[in-house]
């Protein structure tokens, strides 16, 4: 049986994949400063370690045969704008450590999660943005802070394979979502802030919208995450491959359908102060087609309709929603 190790199994994604892996009977070490919030984790084994420090990513690889490395001090975009500094401390420790440790415990593949956030903000400014290609991550213009470091964990993944024949993985996700991630507490990305605020608005209301609601993403939901980035430790690419959907919606696309998922009559008010990070932002997943032979195909409706009941659940066991 393969012993695989997960990192940042706490969170959102790691959980979904130790998950995901313990059902496809691998033997998972879970790994993260702290156990997953909302459920208790598959994981054959969770330790509680600070991968910040060298002796503990030594202590997480022992005995093991393929490291999907998650874990990382991260938000969004509200949280990435303001704490910089501690993002690329964390993070550059986290990778640095993480890469050699898997290297010296002889570790056969090493997955690293990067993010949509390496592409330039040069290529990112209108709303009806061109698909970014893989390629397109240079010449480097990377999201200041938390892009950037993720640019450098990826080139420090290519530097391992080509120097010391690690087999590396490198997946860019491109805004996951959906149930058992954060939905308030200033770490939330958009799709879980705009659940809770309408979960917790009335039948009819006036909800606040950072920016003027007419920036593009585009969104993929957990489950296809997952098999994706399973999909792509079975193949033999090692390039840095973009994981997400490719249908562009605005912010303002997202609200009305979690209002009409809600069944609530939602208007907007848009608060131009708030970071909104780049203008548009899709992938281009020619590439990830060609090398995975496959696609994420659940779709946003379903996507949304999953993590609107699952966080209208929280809100209401917290008592927050009566
Ligand atoms: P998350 O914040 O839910 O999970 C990250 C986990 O890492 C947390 O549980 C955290 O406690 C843990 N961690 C942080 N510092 C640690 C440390 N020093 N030692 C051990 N564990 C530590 O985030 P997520 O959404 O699950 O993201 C997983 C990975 O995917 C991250 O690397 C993230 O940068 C990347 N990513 C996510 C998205 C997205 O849309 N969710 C987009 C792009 C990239």
């Amino acid at each position: 049986m393969e012993r695989v190790l997960v990192t940042g199994a706490g969170g959102f994604i790691g959980h979904h994949l130790v998950k995901y892996l313990t059902a496809r009977n691998y033997w998972v070490r879970a790994v993260d400063l702290k156990e997953p919030e909302y459920e208790k984790t598959a994981a054959d084994e969770f330790e509680c370690l600070d991968l910040r420090r060298w002796s503990n990513c030594v202590q997480a690889t022992r005995g093991i045969d393929h490291v999907y490395n998650l874990a990382a001090n991260m938000g969004g975009i509200g949280f990435i704008e303001s704490h910089k500094a501690e993002i690329m401390h964390d993070n550059a420790l986290i990778n640095l450590h993480m890469i050699e440790a898997a290297r010296l415990s002889g570790i056969e593949k090493f997955l690293y999660t990067s993010s949509a956030c390496v592409y330039p903000g040069y290529l990112q400014k209108s709303p009806d943005v061109t698909p970014l290609r893989e390629e397109d991550a240079y010449p480097a213009d990377a999201e200041d802070g938390y892009g950037w470091e993720k640019l450098f964990a990826e080139r420090q993944c290519r530097h391992y394979n080509q120097d010391y024949g690690l087999r590396t993985y490198v997946v860019r996700f491109h805004n996951i979502f959906g149930p058992l991630g954060t939905y308030d507490g200033g770490r939330e990305k958009s799709p879980a802030a705009i659940c809770r605020k309408i979960a917790l608005a009335n039948e009819v209301d006036e909800i606040e919208v950072w920016g003027d609601g007419q920036q593009t993403r585009s969104y993929c939901y957990v489950d296809d995450c997952v098999e994706g980035i399973y999909r792509l430790i079975q193949s033999s690419y090692h390039a840095p491959l973009n994981l997400g959907q490719d249908r562009l919606v605005t912010i303002n696309n997202l609200v009305d359908m979690v209002a009409t998922i809600a069944g609530k009559q939602i208007t907007k008010r848009y608060d131009t102060s708030k970071p909104q990070g780049v203008r548009g932002r899709n992938s281009d997943n020619t590439r990830l087609r060609e090398v995975l032979q496959w696609e994420p195909r659940i779709s946003l409706e379903k996507g949304l309709e999953v993590t609107y009941h699952w966080i209208y659940e929280q809100l209401v066991k917290r008592g927050r929603i009566r």
